[in-house]
């Protein structure tokens, strides 16, 4: 017989949604020790590292107004702020019509540039991270419960959770794997 296996409660976690912790654990950019992240400000303990990341500030794209004039026969077409290839374009004296074009350019998306977590391991190739020990306790709690009584929001941490943590199968390698990240605070 296996021991009895604890049940985990969403509604007993303090903490259901990702972005309600107060704080994360980082490598230190500087000394590469513990450091603490509260929303934009990394501190370090070890070394007295203190570093407001970094915002790009939003940059308001104002373009200015574009006259178009009729390829054809260069009349006036019209005066757009938008981007032009969303619009479609007509000339009333010669009948030239440009359709638009739908599909803006893929752009890739920037990644932010934030220092690595402390606490993050790879579980068979996938990631495995907390942000801090509240974070990993509630993982430690889930993991290790055999009746999990989560609500009907999709949106908390519990629900957002990948099959391979919430797989029964995978509870004791995740709990000798969530001990080790464990064993790396202080
Ligand atoms: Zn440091
Ligand atoms: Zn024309």
């Amino acid at each position: 017989m296996g021991r009895k296996l604890a049940r985990f409660v969403e509604a007993d976690q303090p903490v259901k949604y990702m972005g309600g912790f107060d704080h994360t654990l980082v490598h230190c950019p500087r000394c590469d020790g513990m450091a603490v992240r509260r929303v934009a400000r990394v501190t370090c303990g070890s070394c007295a590292y203190t570093s407001d990341l970094k915002r790009e500030p939003k940059v308001e794209r104002v373009e200015p107004p574009q006259i178009v004039m009729c390829p054809e026969c260069n009349r006036y077409v019209g005066t757009y702020r938008e981007d032009l290839r969303l619009q479609r374009l007509h000339c009333r004296g010669c009948d030239w019509t440009r359709e638009p074009v739908l599909r803006r350019p893929w752009v890739a998306p920037k990644r932010e540039r934030l220092p690595r977590l402390w606490l993050e391991t790879t579980f068979r190739g996938e990631r495995l991270w907390a942000e801090n020990e509240q974070h990993l306790r509630f993982l430690e709690e889930y993991v290790a419960a055999g009746v999990r009584e989560t609500g009907s929001s999709n949106s908390t941490i519990a629900s957002r959770l990948p099959a391979w943590i919430k797989s029964g199968k995978n509870r004791e390698d995740l709990l000798r794997a969530l001990a080790k990240l464990r064993s790396r605070l202080p």
